[in-house]
C-alpha cells in the first residue's frame, strides 16, 4: 500500500529513514498561528523558507511531494485528500484508490511531532477525513522516550540505578520529581560512548565547567558569524511574510544569516568547529556589549528545524578534539597562540583522547570535511577538552534532557507557577527602552536577530522576569515569540521550570541573582546608568533589590530547596531597616519597570 510521509515545519531533514521508506511526502505550510501573534519576522522567514527549500530540495532528488499552503494542518490536509482522490480515482465512488486493494484512505506516517498532544491531535485530523496517521518515533532526537524511560527507572519516585546515578533528586522526599541533568548526561555519554575512553569519560572527568567561566580581555576578537546571504525564495518569503503577518522585532531582512538549507547548515557547523570551538567552553558563559554572538555555535535554529541531527555536532566536535584536542584550558584565547599540529597530536595522544572520534561519525553527507570561508586556508586553533566537553553536554545533556522532561511534565508544566507570580512583562521586554545596560543589550539583541545566547536568556531575560515576579506562562510566550529557534517543547522546560523556577522538576533551586552575577560576567554594569554597587536608593542596580525582596518574598517555597542555605544565611543578616529600603526600593523599580521609565 502507499504510504505518505508527512513532515512537519521541524523535520527538514532529506536523510531520515522514514522518509526513504515512504513512497512521497507531505508538507503542509500551515500559518494561521502567525495570525493570531506578533513573531519575530526572522522567525517566520526562516521557518517557511526552510520548508519552502526543502520541499524544492526533496524533487530535485526526485521525490514526489505535496506542499500545500493553507490556514491549519485541517485545511491542508482537507487539500491533500481531495488531490489524492482525484489523482487515484477514489473519488469516482467506486470506493478504491486506485491501488487495487478495494481501499480508499490514504495512509499517513509521521515522526511523533516534539510539541505536546500533537500526534493525537493530528492522528485524529486524519481520521476524520478518513485517513490513517501511524505514528513513529522522532528520529530528529538522539534518544528515544524508551532510553528515557530505562534511565529514569519507570516509576516516578524510583531514585535510583545501580551506580547511585538515579535521576531524581529527594533527600527528604519532598522533591523526589526533580530529574538531575548531570546524571542524564553520564548516562547518555556511557550509552554513546561520546568522548569516552575504555568505559571512562576522556581526561578522567565528566565535567569541566569550572574552566567555562570567564570572560574574554578587552582585544579578543570573536569568531565572527557566518552570513548565510538570503537567497531569492528566502527573500519573498519575507517580503511575503512582513506583508501578511503583523511581526515583532526588526522588519528588515539585513541581519537575516541562518541557515535555510542543510547544505548551509553544514557549513555552519563546520565554520563552528574550525573558529568558534576553540574558544567555546571558555567565554560560554560570558556577555560582552556590541558581541551578540561570541564564540556561541549558532546552531540551535538549524538543529530545532531538523536541517542538522543533533548527533553531527557532536561527531564532528568530538572529531575536531580528537585531530585538534589538547589538555583542558591548554589553549589559551587570549593569547591567540598560533597553532602547532604537531604539538596538539602529541598532547593529546598523551592525554589518551586519540581514538575517541573512531567511534561514530556523522550519519550521513560528507559536507563537514569541506573547508569553507575566509579563513579555510589557516590552521585552526587547538581545540581544549573544557570546549569539547562544554559543547557536546550542551546538546546530549541540556538539549536531549529538557526534551524528556518536557515530555514527562507536560500538560503541567506549561502552567507550573510554584511561585505564584503573575505581574505582566514589563514594555521593555517588548520595546528595549530601558536604561538597564544588560537588559537593553539582551533585548536589542533578540528584536534584531531573533537571537540571545544562553546566558543572556538565563541570567537576563529570564532571571530579571523572575525576580520582578513575571507570570511564567506569559514569558514562554515571549520567548516563543521572539526566537528563531522557538518551539513549545523547548521554550517550556527552559523558561517554565529553569528560568521561572515555575516547577523544581528540572532544578532543586531558582537561576535567580542580583546584579554581581551580570557584573561578573559582563562588562555591562561599568557602562550602566545604575549602580551595581548599589541595592538601595536612587540609581541602585534593579536587579539587586528585587533580588533581595524575591528572597524575602518567596522565603516559604526556597528555604528548605536545595543550595539556598547560604542565600539564606544572608537574609538572615539583614536588620528590619534594611528589609524597609529593600522594599521601597524594589517596589519602585517594579513601578518603573511596568510603567517602562527603567
Ligand atoms: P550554543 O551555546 O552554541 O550551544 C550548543 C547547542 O546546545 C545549542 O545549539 C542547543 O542545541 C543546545 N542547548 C544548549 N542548552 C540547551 C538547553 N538548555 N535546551 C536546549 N538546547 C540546549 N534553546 C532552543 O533551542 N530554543 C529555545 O527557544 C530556547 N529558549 C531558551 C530559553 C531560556 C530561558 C533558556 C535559559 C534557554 C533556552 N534555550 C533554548 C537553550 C539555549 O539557550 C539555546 O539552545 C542556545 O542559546 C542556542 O544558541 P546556540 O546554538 O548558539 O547555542
Amino acid at each position: 500500500d502507499r504510504t505518505t510521509c508527512w513532515l512537519l515545519g521541524d523535520q527538514l531533514n532529506p536523510d531520515l529513514d522514514v522518509l526513504d521508506a515512504a513512497d512521497d511526502v507531505l508538507l503542509i505550510e500551515a500559518h494561521g498561528f502567525a495570525d493570531r501573534k506578533p513573531y519575530h519576522a526572522h522567525k517566520l522567514t526562516l521557518v517557511f523558507s526552510a520548508m519552502r527549500h526543502f520541499r524544492d530540495e526533496l524533487r530535485e532528488r526526485g521525490r514526489d511531494v505535496t506542499y500545500v499552503r493553507a490556514e491549519s494542518f485541517g485545511e491542508g490536509l482537507d487539500e491533500f485528500f481531495a488531490e489524492r482522490r482525484a489523482e487515484t480515482g477514489g473519488r469516482d465512488g467506486d470506493g478504491e484508490d486506485g491501488d487495487g486493494d478495494g481501499d480508499d484512505s490514504p495512509h499517513l506516517r509521521l515522526m511523533r511531532p516534539a510539541s505536546h498532544g500533537a500526534g493525537d491531535r493530528l492522528r485524529e485530523l486524519v481520521a476524520e477525513r478518513g485517513g490513517t496517521l501511524e505514528l513513529v518515533d522522532n528520529e530528529l532526537f538522539w534518544t528515544t522516550p524508551s532510553d528515557w524511560r530505562e534511565w529514569a527507572g519507570g516509576e516516578e519516585g524510583d531514585g535510583g540505578d545501580e551506580d547511585g546515578d538515579g535521576p531524581l533528586v529527594g533527600a527528604d522526599g519532598a522533591a523526589e520529581r526533580t530529574y538531575r541533568q548531570e546524571h542524564w548526561y553520564r548516562h547518555v555519554r556511557r550509552e554513546t560512548g561520546v568522548l569516552m575512553d575504555d568505559g571512562e569519560p576522556v581526561g578522567g572527568e565528566w565535567n569541566y565547567d569550572d574552566l567555562n567561566q570567564e570572560t574574554p580581555p578587552d582585544d579578543w576578537e570573536p569568531p565572527g558569524r557566518p552570513a548565510f546571504e538570503p537567497d531569492e525564495l528566502t527573500r519573498e518569503t519575507h517580503a511575503w511574510v512582513c506583508e501578511r503577518f503583523d511581526t515583532w522585532g526588526t522588519d528588515s531582512l539585513d541581519e537575516f544569516a541562518w541557515p535555510v538549507t542543510r547544505e548551509a547548515a553544514r557549513e555552519a557547523l563546520d565554520r563552528f568547529v574550525r573558529d568558534g570551538l576553540p574558544a567555546f567552553g571558555r567565554y560560554e558563559d560570558a556577555m560582552v556589549g556590541g558581541e551578540p554572538f561570541l564564540s556561541h555555535s549558532l546552531l540551535s535554529p538549524a538543529i530545532n528545524l531538523g536541517l542538522l541531527d543533533p548527533r553531527e555536532p557532536v561527531r564532528a566536535v568530538e572529531r575536531a578534539y580528537a585531530e585538534r584536542g589538547v589538555e583542558p584550558g591548554a589553549y589559551d584565547p587570549e593569547e591567540h597562540g598560533e597553532f602547532d599540529a604537531g604539538a596538539a597530536a602529541t598532547s593529546l595522544d598523551e592525554f589518551g583522547g586519540g581514538d575517541s572520534g573512531d567511534e561514530g561519525t556523522a550519519p550521513s553527507g560528507d559536507g563537514a570535511e569541506e573547508e569553507t570561508g575566509a579563513a579555510a586556508d589557516e590552521e585552526p586553533a587547538p581545540v581544549p577538552l573544557n570546549a569539547a566537553e562544554g559543547f557536546v553536554r550542551q546538546v546530549i545533556g541540556w538539549r536531549e534532557f529538557v526534551r524528556h522532561v518536557y515530555r514527562e511534565a507536560m500538560p503541567e508544566l506549561a502552567d507550573a507557577n510554584q511561585l505564584e507570580q503573575s505581574r505582566e512583562l514589563p514594555p521593555a521586554y517588548w520595546d528595549g527602552d530601558t536604561d538597564m545596560r544588560c537588559l537593553s543589550e539582551a533585548v536589542g539583541h533578540v528584536r534584531e536577530f531573533g537571537y540571545a545566547h544562553h546566558i543572556e536568556r538565563l541570567m537576563v531575560l529570564s532571571n530579571f522576569a523572575l525576580v520582578y515576579g513575571a507570570d511564567p506562562a506569559e514569558l514562554n510566550e515571549w520567548f516563543h515569540l521572539g526566537f528563531v529557534d522557538a518551539y513549545h517543547w523547548v521554550t517550556t522546560p527552559n523558561v517554565v521550570a529553569m528560568g521561572s523556577f515555575g516547577t523544581d522538576v528540572l532544578s532543586s533551586k531558582p537561576y535567580a541573582s542580583s546584579g554581581s552575577y551580570v557584573n561578573r560576567m559582563s562588562d555591562h554594569c561599568a557602562d550602566c546608568r545604575y549602580a551595581v554597587s548599589r541595592t538601595t536608593g536612587e540609581g541602585a542596580c534593579p536587579f539587586n533589590a528585587l533580588y533581595w525582596d524575591f528572597l524575602k518574598e518567596n522565603e516559604e517555597t526556597l528555604r528548605g530547596t536545595g543550595r539556598m542555605g547560604l542565600m539564606y544565611s544572608h537574609v538572615d543578616g539583614k536588620d528590619d531597616a534594611e528589609w524597609e529600603s529593600i522594599r521601597e526600593r524594589a517596589d519602585q523599580v517594579r513601578e518603573l519597570a511596568a510603567d517602562g521609565e527603567l
